[in-house]
């Protein structure tokens, strides 16, 4: 025979405290002090209602209504309430510049120099030795000109925003010659054919998917052409037959016909990646060397610096898309250009940039040295899942991500993680996933071939006590 539990007590409509008893109350001050009258009352609202209707059904014990009960209970639903949307998540996806996880982390001295703008009046606008109106971009234009080599420089929010603001300063209500192999889709829908449409540009397509020849550009050459543009292939590759027309022809041509040719290099590095054992991807200087007019790029990519959009290239465009008063609706704040200016002097020192800045510490990190990492925190892990799941440390591959060298692919290391029992396989690793996205410092994986894969590539030292801390009470 087990012991029935006892009975707890009820309490009545009557006991329930007034909301006026409970706002005077001692135990309440801090809250009144955290959250203010207003908050405070309406969450104690809506508690006492939800109370009352409890003592109604008669299912409410009487020590839930102690003051010092009510004051937990509210106290909680404050704080979650309070809780940020946007917050922290551990990114183990293996892609390094996760779109959706947002993209590059920023070096220390980019942080220390936007929170420098942010707290204090800076010379954003204004001209020191002149002591009048200054220019925007005078804080990046010479340091984005020393490393790339173009003429002139300017910045807005974002890639997007740079092709948009090329787009309608050079070619409004005129046409832009791009091959057919080129028209890509980002993430975000982004994509070539309709930002033009939106910059007021006309797009005329050549060549096919897989083959554009130099005489398709010459061809489609006429007195309403604005613009020649290719478009980085970002996020796919064609592969087998195929032929696009290199970057310097395109220029010459473009140059006899007195046509700009343009690139949109989206991801857009300043550097050999090679250096660091990773795959060559065309740098800005080399872009530009080329011949192309202006270049685009992004400064949240392989840059590794905040959301921006850079155009670089012959002055007398630049000073004309300056000029657009889209710019002007474009811009980038202060605080971006600060961490631009910090992250873009990074890269006067190659030697060290893969100390100081996150992206790039990521992308050069050894399997060895990832190795040594799930070596240290396999215990823990295993122990933490040791019941539903089966945690084994193993070879994985990372990729740079945000349509960087899409089919490059970094050899990796990490934790596979398998469903004990194969019957639920499938659903137990969703699960999993779920409750790994639920923890108070969530952490995104990767679901393939009936395996959770937690990539450590991106795990940083200093946080591994932390991410082992999410696993506390694993299923
Ligand atoms: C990423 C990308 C863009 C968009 O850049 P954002 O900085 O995300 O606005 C545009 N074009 C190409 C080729 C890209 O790779």
């Amino acid at each position: 025979m087990t012991k029935k539990p006892s009975e707890p007590i009820l309490a009545r409509v009557a006991d329930i405290p007034s909301l006026d008893q409970l706002l005077r109350a001692d135990v309440m001050a801090p809250l009144l002090l955290d959250y203010g009258h207003s908050q405070l009352a309406t969450q104690l609202r809506e508690h006492l209602n939800h109370l009352r209707q409890k003592a109604l059904n008669n299912t409410l014990p009487l020590e839930s209504i102690s003051f010092e009960r009510l004051a937990h209970c509210v106290g909680q639903q404050l704080a979650e309430r309070d809780a940020p949307v946007l917050s922290t998540v551990f990114n183990l996806t293996g892609t390094v510049l996760h779109t959706n996880l947002g993209r590059a982390l920023l070096a220390p001295s980019a942080l220390e120099a936007m929170c420098q703008v942010a707290l204090q009046p800076s010379n954003l606008e204004y001209n020191l030795d002149t002591g009048r109106r200054g220019d925007r971009d005078a804080a990046i234009e010479a340091l984005v000109c020393e490393l790339t080599g173009a003429e002139a420089a300017t910045v807005v929010n974002n890639n997007a925003a740079a092709v948009l603001l090329l787009l309608n300063t050079l070619a409004l209500n005129r046409e832009v010659i791009v091959s057919r192999g080129e028209l890509v889709e980002i993430g975000g829908s982004f994509r070539i054919p309709e930002i033009m449409e939106r910059a007021g540009a006309h797009l005329c397509e050549v060549g096919t998917t897989n083959r554009t020849h130099l005489a398709d550009y010459q061809q489609a050459i006429k007195p309403q052409s604005a613009m020649l543009l290719k478009v980085h292939c970002s996020n796919y590759e064609v592969v087998g037959f195929v032929k696009s027309v290199a970057l310097k022809s395109l220029a010459e041509l473009g140059r006899q016909h007195h046509l700009p040719s343009c690139v949109d290099l989206g991801s857009g590095t300043l550097i050999d990646l090679t250096q660091w054992g990773l795959p060559r991807e065309i740098t800005v200087q080399e872009t530009l060397a080329a011949g192309a007019d202006v270049v685009t790029f992004s400064g949240d990519k392989l840059l590794g610096g905040p959301q921006a959009g850079f155009l670089v290239g012959r002055r007398a465009f630049i000073d004309q898309i300056k000029r657009n008063p889209l710019k002007r609706a474009l811009r980038v704040d202060k605080l971006t250009l600060a961490a631009l200016e910090a992250t873009l002097r990074l890269y006067r020192h190659p030697e060290q940039l893969a100390n100081r800045l996150p992206t790039l510490r990521f992308l050069s990190r050894s399997v060895t040295e990832l190795q040594e990492q799930a070596r240290r925190l396999y215990p823990k892990l295993a122990q933490a899942l040791g019941g539903l799941y089966v945690v084994t440390a193993a070879p994985m591959e990372s990729q740079i991500g945000s349509g960087s060298l899409p089919s490059s692919l970094l050899p990796s290391f990490g934790f596979k993680i398998t469903s004990a029992n194969e019957a639920v396989a499938g659903k137990g690793l969703q699960d999993l996933h779920a409750w790994l996205r639920q923890r108070s410092r969530p952490i995104i994986g990767r679901l393939a071939d009936k395996s959770l894969w937690l990539d450590l590539r991106t795990l940083e030292r200093a946080d591994e006590a932390e991410f082992l801390a999410q696993f506390k009470d694993a299923p």
